[in-house]
C-alpha cells in the first residue's frame, strides 16, 4: 500500500481508504464493522471516513467503538458536518451547527479530535466567511487538524481559500468529490486550477458508482444490494451506465481481474487523487477490492485509452 501526501499538506493517506456510508450501522453490526476495520487496517489502510448524517449517527458510533482497538496516531479519521438532524439548526454550515455538530460527532466517535473535518455540502444559506471562521476555531482548538469541503464548486473552494488568506484563518486543504469511470468531469476539469494553484488534496468517493461498476446490476437489482435499499439511487441504473459497465466488465475479463478491481485501479492511477475511499457491506467485498492495488500495474496506456473510449469525460 502506498501512502500519498494529501495534496500539498504533510498528512499521509493510504492510497485506498475505507468509508461508512449506508454500510456501517445499517448493513453491518458491531462485530462485522470490527472485522472489516481490522482487515482494512491490516492491509495497510490508515484512513477511515464517516459523517454525522450516516445512519443518523450510528455509523460514527460503531466506527468509534471499533477504532478503540487501535493506536490513535496510526489512524487518520474524518467526519463530515452538514446533515445533523431535523431541527432548524441541526443542518448546514452555520457557526452554531459546525461547532455543535462537531462536538456531537466527536462524542459518538469517542475521540478528542478528528484528523480531517469536512463540510459535507456547500450551504447556500450561510456566508462562506462564517464557515471558514468556525472551521478555523476548531483547528485552533485542536478538534481537527485539517478541514475540507465535499462537493463544493471550484468557485466556492476558491472563495473559501481567499477568505482564509485574508483572515489569516486555516484554509481548506482537501475536497471530497465523487470520482469514478461514470463521473469524471468535476475532478478532471473543474478542479484542475485548484490542484495547480493551491495543491488541493482529494479523498474521492464511490469508485464503483455505488456498485454499478461491479456489473452486479446488469440483470436487475439483487435483493439487499444498495440499489434495493436506496430507492433514489436506482435512477443511476440507466441504459447508458449499464452499457458502459458491461464494456468495463468485458475489458476486465481480458485483464484477468474483476470489473470492480479495474474500476478502482483506474481511480488510483489519477495523481490528483490522494486516496480512493472504498465502501463495503461485507468483508469479502473488501478482499476483492483490495486486489485493485495489484491490478493498477495492468493499466498500461492502451488500457487507459480503451477506458477513455468506453467512459469519456462528459464535457460541460
Ligand atoms: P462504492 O461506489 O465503491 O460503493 C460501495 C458499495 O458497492 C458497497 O457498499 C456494496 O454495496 C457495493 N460493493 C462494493 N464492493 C463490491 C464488490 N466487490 N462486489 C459487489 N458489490 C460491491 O463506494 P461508496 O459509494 O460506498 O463510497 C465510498 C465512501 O465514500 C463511503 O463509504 C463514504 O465514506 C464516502 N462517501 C462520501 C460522500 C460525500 O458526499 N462526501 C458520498 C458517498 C460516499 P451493496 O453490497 O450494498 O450492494
Amino acid at each position: 500500500m502506498l501512502y500519498n501526501r494529501m495534496g500539498r499538506s504533510g498528512l499521509r493517506l493510504s492510497e485506498l481508504s475505507l468509508g461508512s456510508w449506508i454500510t456501517f450501522g445499517r448493513q453491518t453490526d458491531l462485530a462485522a464493522t470490527r472485522a472489516i476495520l481490522r482487515r482494512a487496517f491490516e492491509a495497510g489502510i490508515n484512513f477511515f471516513d464517516t459523517a454525522e448524517g450516516y445512519a443518523a449517527g450510528a455509523a460514527e458510533s460503531l466506527m468509534g467503538e471499533a477504532l478503540k482497538d487501535f493506536r490513535r496516531s496510526d489512524l487518520v479519521v474524518s467526519t463530515k458536518i452538514f446533515h445533523g438532524g431535523a431541527g432548524p439548526n441541526d443542518t448546514g454550515l452555520s457557526w452554531k451547527h459546525v461547532i455543535e455538530g462537531t462536538h456531537a460527532s466527536l462524542e459518538r466517535l469517542r475521540l478528542d479530535y478528528v484528523d480531517i473535518l469536512f463540510c459535507h455540502r456547500p450551504d447556500p444559506h450561510t456566508p462562506i466567511e462564517e464557515t471558514v471562521r468556525a472551521m478555523d476555531v476548531l483547528v485552533r482548538q485542536g478538534k481537527t487538524f485539517y478541514w475540507g469541503t465535499s462537493e463544493w464548486s471550484a468557485e466556492q473552494i476558491a472563495e473559501a481559500l481567499r477568505i482564509a488568506r485574508e483572515c489569516n484563518a486555516a484554509p481548506p486543504t482537501v475536497e471530497q468529490p465523487q470520482y469514478n469511470l461514470l463521473w469524471r468531469q468535476r475532478l478532471e476539469r473543474e478542479y484542475e486550477p485548484l490542484f495547480e494553484r493551491h495543491g488541493l488534496g482529494t479523498t474521492t468517493w464511490s469508485p464503483l458508482a455505488s456498485g454499478l461498476l461491479t456489473g452486479k446490476y446488469e440483470a436487475g437489482i439483487p435483493k439487499g444490494s444498495r440499489l434495493d435499499l436506496i430507492e433514489w439511487l436506482r435512477a443511476t441504473r440507466t441504459e447508458d451506465n449499464l452499457r458502459k459497465a458491461g464494456a468495463v466488465a468485458a475489458l476486465a475479463r481480458e485483464l484477468s481481474c474483476t470489473p470492480g478491481q479495474l474500476s478502482i485501479a483506474w481511480c488510483l492511477k489519477n495523481p490528483r487523487v490522494s486516496t480512493v475511499l472504498l465502501g463495503v457491506s461485507r468483508r469479502e467485498q473488501l478482499e476483492e477490492n483490495l486486489g485493485a492495488l495489484s491490478v493498477k500495474e495492468r493499466l498500461v496506456p492502451s488500457v487507459m485509452a480503451e477506458l477513455d473510449r468506453i467512459c469519456p469525460v462528459r464535457e460541460a
